[in-house]
């Protein structure tokens, strides 16, 4: 299918309807194309199909007018004449800005070790903190990029594209709970980084749609008509797990009998209360597997993410996942910050910063790491270790949720929580058992730290348990006040 700006007008105008906001867009697409003229792309495509199709996904993330615009425009300060004072006189401060801070991130290369990249590595991800749309739309460069990354003549460099997008947009995309572009770079980036085992996932995930069809069908249509029934207006949709979350599963050990999210039903309501209602119904329909039940409504994951999570018992013992949400919670568990602004009105980039910076541990976590290391290689290494890699949840006595680092121990916890727990952290108990303070934390494990101001406090030997940045400063601030 052709993309053109008409594709574009129609996405934005599903959920926009600003006359002004358009014509905006067609005086940037307009910019764009007689700047790329008779630029191509590798394919031999007329080069704007490319600022279009990320535009188009920027639009389908219900992105704000201004990010479009900088989608469109995000080449042209490096493949044309345009300057940054052009693009601020045609289309205001904030495009400018957004288009120059995608262009800075460029010729970024993670994989590498030379230290401009690691330098402009370091830019990609401390830009974050500025304004998150400019990651919103490197992403979706990226994504489309790696789209029609079959085009690239050189292996090398799809290799090369693949691995980086697995270690830095991957977890980029998540943490500002961009869900379907996550799944769909993971799955592109393992058809290059492994072809043969991709092959036989894509094989593996057809056989299982082909199989448990009529199953998920029959659900549907069963839960559909006790909703009705109930007066709970409902849309369903159902889904298999994406091909590299089914890779990761079974690569780590796991029977594919035992992956309760295989397959999965999405059923969209539209108040809070109805979510509630509805899984009750639910339950009396199908019999929940015993422990699954999550409430992501009450307690959201910390990429902003709500839900009421339940694995059912469904026809032939098969198991089904569930996800109960409001379309609301479900535009957020789709494409993440990037639809804040139009829930809250009012300036973009203020408004999503601010739900940036309270609603998930990101932020907060980056500058920890960023005070800390001055050397580039130094920076990104922590922060592929400490924001990068696998996380656990862990809960306070209260039961409130939090997000560590895997091998983060009762020391990381108790200063996550203040630094005057972890200063005066006496005994640690999880799940109400006595543990050494090096113990290594579990996920879902309850933690509750005994404190005494008499506590003999932070030793050297600390800093060897610890593995997050926060409690690493914490404790050497300590025995520099001590020594
Ligand atoms: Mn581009």
């Amino acid at each position: 299918m052709e993309i053109t700006l008409e594709t574009l007008i129609k996405a934005i105008g599903q959920y926009n309807l600003d006359f002004w906001g358009i014509e905006k867009v067609r005086q940037a697409y307009k910019f764009a194309e007689l700047m790329h003229d008779n630029q191509k792309r590798e394919s031999g495509e007329p080069y704007i199909i490319h600022p279009i199709s990320v535009a188009l996904i920027l639009a389908e993330m219900h992105a704000d007018i201004d990010t479009i615009c900088a989608g469109l425009l995000h080449d042209v300060l490096e493949d044309s004449e345009t300057t940054k004072k052009d693009l601020e006189r045609e289309f205001g401060n904030d495009v400018a800005n957004l288009v120059d801070g995608v262009t800075k991130l460029k010729r970024m290369n993670f994989s590498s070790k030379e230290a401009q990249n690691l330098a402009n590595t370091r830019k990609i991800i401390t830009s974050i903190s500025e304004d998150v749309r400019i990651i919103i739309i490197k992403l979706a460069d990226r994504l489309h990029n790696m789209r029609t990354l079959h085009f690239k003549k050189s292996v090398f460099k799809q290799q090369e594209n693949a691995v980086e997008t697995m270690e830095i947009f991957v977890p980029l995309a998540y943490y500002i709970g961009a869900y379907r572009i996550k799944t769909e770079l993971e799955d592109l980036s393992l058809r290059y980084t492994e072809p043969d085992k991709y092959k036989k996932m894509e094989d593996l995930k057809l056989k299982i749609e082909e199989e448990s069809k009529e199953c998920l069908q029959e659900m549907l249509y069963k839960i559909k008509v006790i909703l009705n029934e109930h007066g709970i207006t409902n849309e369903i949709k159902v889904r298999t797990k994406n091909i590299y979350g089914i890779y990761k599963n079974l690569n780590s050990g796991h029977k594919l009998s035992d992956i309760r999210d295989l397959i999965a039903l999405k059923i969209m309501v539209d108040e809070i209360d109805e979510c509630y209602r509805a899984i009750r119904w639910i339950h009396l329909a199908y019999h929940p597997m015993p422990k699954t039940f999550g409430d992501y409504i009450c307690n959201p994951k910390p990429n902003m993410y709500q839900g009421l999570h339940t694995t059912l018992i469904g026809p032939e013992g098969r198991l089904a996942h569930a996800q109960i949400r409001t379309h609301d919670m479900d535009r957020v568990a789709s494409h993440g910050i990037a639809t804040y602004w139009d829930i809250n009105k009012g300036d973009t980039r203020t408004i999503m910063q601010e739900a940036l910076r309270t609603r998930t541990q990101f932020v907060d976590c980056l500058t920890e790491i960023d005070s800390n290391f001055d050397n580039n290689k130094d920076f990104v290494e922590r922060v592929k270790k400490e924001l990068f890699s696998d996380i656990i949840e862990v809960y306070t006595k209260d039961g409130e949720r939090i997000t560590l680092p895997k091998g983060a121990t009762p020391i990381d916890f108790a200063y996550h929580i203040h630094t005057a727990v972890g200063n005066q952290a006496e005994e640690a108990f999880v799940n109400d058992e006595r543990v050494l303070l090096n113990y290594c934390l579990n996920n879902y494990d309850r933690v509750r730290i005994v404190t005494n101001p008499n506590a003999n406090g932070p030793t050297q030997e600390w800093l060897k348990m610890v593995c997050t940045s926060r409690a690493r400063t914490r404790i050497k601030n300590y025995l520099k006040v001590r020594a």
